[in-house]
C-alpha cells in the first residue's frame, strides 16, 4: 500500500486541524498506516483512500454503517427530507414515527428522547438516574466506554500501575484536564464479577443511583456477560432502587433489532443507542422506563440539544430501521450468519498457522485476540492477550486491503457479500503466513 497523498494532506492538515484529525480516535491510522488516511469515497463494504487503495471495510465507521456505505434507501430518504429543511427548533412528525418504531422494537423503551451522539445520551442517562434516586454514585466497569465526557471517561483502559486492587479498582482518569470531582461520583468495578458487585451493593447500596455497562463488552474484545450475571445485576439493582443503564451504542440494532437486551432477555431501566440506529447519520437515542423518562418534564431534568432530531437524521433513522426490519429482520440474520461463518473460518486459519487465537463475539460484531491459555471475561483478563501481535496482524491485514477497527474489533455490515468474505479469508490466510 502506498500512502503518499494521505501523508502530504496530513502534513497540510496539521497546520489547520488540531493534531491533524477531528477525533483523537483517528490518530492511530488504525494502527496500520503510517499516518491517518484520507478517504475519497465509500460504497457498500468498500472504502477508497485518496491514493487509490481499496479496503474491505470492517471498521464500518466504528459501527454505524450497518447497511454499508452510501446505502441507497437511506440516502434517498435523506435526500427527500432535505427539500423540507434541515432543522426547525421545533417538532416534526418523523420524530414521533421513529420513537414509535423504537418503542416497538426495544424492550425497555416506553419513552425515548433523541440526541446527536452516544456521549451526550450517556450523560443524560446518568443525570436521570441521579434525579430519580436522589443519590450520587454511579457504578461503572473497567474497560467499558461510555463516551469522552468527564463524567464517564474513567477507567476505560487504565494501566495496571494505576488500576488498583482487582475487585475494588481505582477510578482512573483517562485524560489530562478531567475534573477530579467527576471521579468521586463513580464506583469502578470489574465486570462479570458478581461477588464484587454484590459486595458493593450490600455495603454502599444506599449511595448508588445507577449502574452503567455495555451489556456485551464490545469496546474491550466483544466479551459476553457470564451466564446469570446480567440477571443477578438486574435483580440486585431492582431490589435496591438503583437504575440499570445499558449502553447499547454498539449492540443496539446490531446484535438484534431490539439490542442486547432482547437478545439476552434482560431489560434495563434506561438504554442508550447511537451508531447503527441511523446507518451513519448522527443520531443517538435515550430510551427507558416511562416514570424515569418523564422526569424531563415533571421535574424539568435538563436534556437539550440544538441538533436533536434534525429532519435528515430522523429520516435516516426511519429508513435504516425499515431496512433492518424488512422480512422479519432478514438483513440482520444474514449479516449474523455471514459474520459467524467468517469467525469460524478465521479460527480454522489460525489453527492451520498454529496461532493461539480466540475469536469471540456475535457474528455482527466480533474480536479476534491472540491469547493462549484461558479465555477472558473482563478488562484485566483481556490484557493477557498479545496486543502487539494483534496490531501487527491488523497492519498485515490492512496491507492486504482489509480494514478493521484500531481496537481490533470487526463490524459486519449488510453490504458484506459472500465474495467479500471469501476475499477477506484469503487476506487473513496471507496475513497469518506473514506473521509467522
Ligand atoms: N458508548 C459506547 C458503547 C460506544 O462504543 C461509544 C462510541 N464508540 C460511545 C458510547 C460514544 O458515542 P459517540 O462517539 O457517538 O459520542
Amino acid at each position: 500500500m502506498k500512502y503518499a497523498r494521505s501523508e502530504a494532506l496530513h502534513r497540510e492538515a496539521t497546520q489547520v486541524l488540531a493534531g491533524g484529525v477531528s477525533s483523537n480516535f483517528r490518530y492511530q491510522g488504525y494502527g496500520a498506516s503510517p499516518v491517518p488516511l484520507f478517504y475519497s469515497h465509500a460504497k457498500g463494504a468498500r472504502l477508497f483512500d485518496i491514493d487509490g487503495n481499496e479496503f474491505i471495510d470492517y471498521a464500518a465507521a466504528n459501527g454505524p454503517t450497518i447497511l454499508g456505505h452510501a446505502p441507497e434507501p437511506v440516502l434517498a430518504a435523506v435526500r427527500d427530507s432535505l427539500a423540507k429543511g434541515q432543522l426547525y427548533a421545533g417538532q416534526h412528525a418523523g420524530e414521533v414515527a421513529l420513537a414509535k418504531r423504537i418503542c416497538e422494537l426495544v424492550p425497555c423503551a416506553e419513552l425515548v428522547r433523541f440526541a446527536s451522539s452516544g456521549s451526550e445520551a450517556d450523560q443524560a442517562a446518568v443525570r436521570l438516574a441521579r434525579a430519580k434516586t436522589g443519590r450520587s454514585k454511579i457504578i461503572k466497569f473497567e474497560g467499558h466506554y461510555h463516551g469522552w465526557f468527564d463524567s464517564l471517561f474513567v477507567s476505560v483502559n487504565p494501566t495496571m500501575d494505576k488500576a488498583g486492587p482487582v475487585s475494588a479498582p481505582n477510578a482512573v482518569p483517562q485524560t489530562p484536564g478531567q475534573a477530579e470531582s467527576a471521579l468521586a461520583d463513580l464506583i469502578i468495578l470489574p465486570w462479570n464479577d458478581i461477588v464484587a458487585f454484590e459486595h458493593v451493593m450490600r455495603t454502599r447500596g444506599d449511595e448508588i443511583a445507577g449502574v452503567v455497562m455495555e451489556p456485551i463488552l464490545c469496546n474491550t474484545g466483544a466479551i459476553a456477560p457470564a451466564p446469570g450475571y446480567l440477571e443477578r445485576v438486574r435483580e440486585l439493582t431492582r431490589d435496591n432502587g438503583t437504575l440499570l443503564i445499558f449502553d447499547e451504542v454498539i449492540t443496539g440494532f446490531r446484535v438484534a433489532l431490539g439490542g442486547a437486551q432482547s437478545l439476552l432477555g434482560v431489560t434495563p431501566d434506561l438504554a442508550v443507542f447511537a451508531k447503527a440506529v441511523a446507518g451513519g447519520f448522527p443520531l443517538a437515542v435515550l430510551a427507558g422506563r416511562r416514570d424515569v423518562m418523564e422526569l424531563v418534564k415533571s421535574e424539568n431534568v435538563m436534556h437539550g440539544g440544538t441538533y436533536n432530531a434534525s429532519v435528515f437524521t430522523i429520516a435516516a433513522g426511519l429508513a435504516t430501521l425499515e431496512e433492518l426490519s424488512r422480512d422479519n429482520g432478514a438483513v440482520l440474520a444474514a449479516m449474523r450468519t455471514r459474520g459467524e461463518h467468517l469467525m469460524g473460518e478465521i479460527r480454522k486459519l489460525a489453527d492451520k498457522h498454529g496461532e493461539p487465537m480466540k475469536v469471540r463475539g456475535f457474528g455482527a460484531v466480533f474480536h479476534p485476540a491472540f491469547v493462549s491459555g484461558g479465555d477472558f471475561r473482563n478488562y484485566r483478563e483481556f490484557l493477557n492477550a498479545d496486543a502487539p501481535r494483534r496490531l501487527r496482524f491488523n497492519t498485515l491485514l490492512h496491507e492486504e486491503g482489509v480494514r478493521v477497527t484500531a481496537r481490533g474489533t470487526w463490524f459486519m455490515s449488510a453490504a458484506h457479500t459472500d465474495a467479500d468474505v471469501e476475499e477477506t479469508l484469503r487476506a487473513v490466510d496471507r496475513a497469518f503466513a506473514a506473521l509467522s
